[in-house]
C-alpha cells in the first residue's frame, strides 16, 4: 500500500492533521502537516481547526493536545509511545516532594503526565524554559521538575540558587558523554558542537551552542560553519539536511535514538486514522486541573 497517499486521503475525509516531532522517523515527518518541537506542537494543537489531531510524538504530547483542545479527537498512532522523563516523575511522588518546600513555585517541563501538570504552576519546554524562570521573581523559591540536566543548566544560566531539582533525566540525552564529543572534535576539528540542554553539564560545557531543537535548527541554518556535531536525538538530522543541503551534520551518537518516538510508523498512522483507534481520553476534572499550567507556558514565548 502507498501509505503516503492513503494517509493524505484519510486526512481529507476526516478533516485531520498529523503533527510530528523532529525526533519522529523521516517518512513520518514527511507526511505531517506540521513538524516542530514541543512548544510549537502545543501551540499548533491549540490553534488548529481540524476535527482530528494525529500526534506522531509520545503520550504526554497527545495528553497536552487533548487538554488544550478537549473537543477534538486526539489520536496516538501507538499508545505505548511513552517517555522515560515523564515516567520518572509520578504525581504522587511530586506531591510528597512539594511538601518539603512550602511556598515554592513549581515549574515543570512539558514532558510530564497530566497529573504532574495539575501540581505545576507553570510548564515550560526547552524553547521557553529560560524565559519562564526569568518571569518568576528572583527571591521566589522554585521546584524544577523533572529533568535534572535542564534544571542544572537553567540554574547556571540564571544564577538562581533557590531552585531545587527533581532527580530525573531523559535516557537518550543522559547517555551522551563528553568523551564522544572529544573524539568527534579530533575527527572534525572545524565542526561546531550543538547540544540539547537535556544533556549532562560536561557535555553542554563542550558545546558551542546549547538550545532546544528549534533553536538548534535555527543556529545551524544561520551559522557560517559548514560542519556540525549534533548532540541530541538523531531524528533531527532529517530536517537539518533538508534545510541545509550544503552543510554536513555528524550525529554524536547515531544509534542513540528515542525508541518511543520511533514507534510511530506510517502504517500505524494510517491505522489510527482509518479505524479511529488510539484516542486520548482524559477526565474533565483532570483537564481542568492541568490546563492552567499549560496555558501559562503558552503565554511566555
Ligand atoms: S527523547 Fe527523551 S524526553 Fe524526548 S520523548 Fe524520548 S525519552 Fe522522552
Amino acid at each position: 500500500m502507498n501509505y503516503q497517499e492513503a494517509i493524505g486521503r484519510l486526512k481529507g475525509e476526516r478533516n485531520a492533521v498529523v503533527l510530528a516531532h523532529y525526533y519522529a522517523r523521516p517518512e513520518v515527518q514527511d507526511v505531517a502537516d506540521f513538524v516542530g518541537d514541543s512548544l510549537a506542537l502545543s501551540e499548533m494543537a491549540a490553534a488548529t481547526d481540524a476535527d482530528v489531531i494525529v500526534f506522531a510524538g509520545v503520550h504526554f504530547m497527545g495528553e497536552t493536545a487533548k487538554v488544550l483542545s478537549p473537543g477534538k479527537r486526539v489520536l496516538l498512532p501507538d499508545m505505548d509511545a511513552g517517555c522515560s522523563l515523564a515516567e520518572g516523575c509520578r504525581a504522587a511522588d511530586l506531591a510528597e516532594f512539594k511538601k518539603k518546600y512550602p511556598g515554592y513555585v513549581v515549574v515543570s517541563y512539558v514532558n510530564t503526565t497530566v497529573g504532574v501538570k495539575a501540581l505545576t504552576d507553570v510548564c515550560c519546554t526547552s524553547s521557553n524554559a529560560l524565559r519562564v524562570i526569568e518571569s518568576i521573581p528572583r527571591e521566589q523559591g522554585i521546584i524544577f521538575a523533572p529533568d535534572r540536566n535542564l534544571g542544572a543548566w537553567l540554574k547556571a544560566q540564571t544564577g538562581r540558587e533557590n531552585m531545587v531539582l527533581w532527580d530525573g533525566a531523559c535516557h537518550v540525552h543522559d547517555r551522551f558523554d563528553a568523551r564522544i564529543i572529544e573524539v568527534l572534535k579530533e575527527q572534525y576539528p572545524e565542526a561546531k558542537v550543538v547540544a540539547h540542554p537535556e544533556c549532562r553539564s560536561e557535555v553542554l560545557a563542550a558545546a558551542d551552542f546549547v538550545g532546544s531543537t528549534s533553536a538548534i535548527l535555527d543556529f545551524v541554518g544561520h551559522d557560517a560553519a559548514a560542519e556540525f556535531i549534533v548532540v541530541t536525538e538523531p531524528g533531527i538530522l532529517h530536517r537539518m539536511k533538508l534545510d541545509n543541503p550544503d552543510k554536513k551534520f555528524i550525529p554524536a551518537h547515531p544509534c542513540n535514538e528515542c525508541e518511543y518516538m520511533k514507534m510511530n510508523t506510517l502504517e500505524k498512522i494510517y491505522d489510527c486514522l482509518k479505524n479511529d483507534t488510539g484516542a486520548v481520553e482524559i477526565p474533565e476534572a483532570e483537564i481542568k486541573a492541568a490546563k492552567g499550567s499549560i496555558e501559562r507556558m503558552l503565554e511566555i514565548r
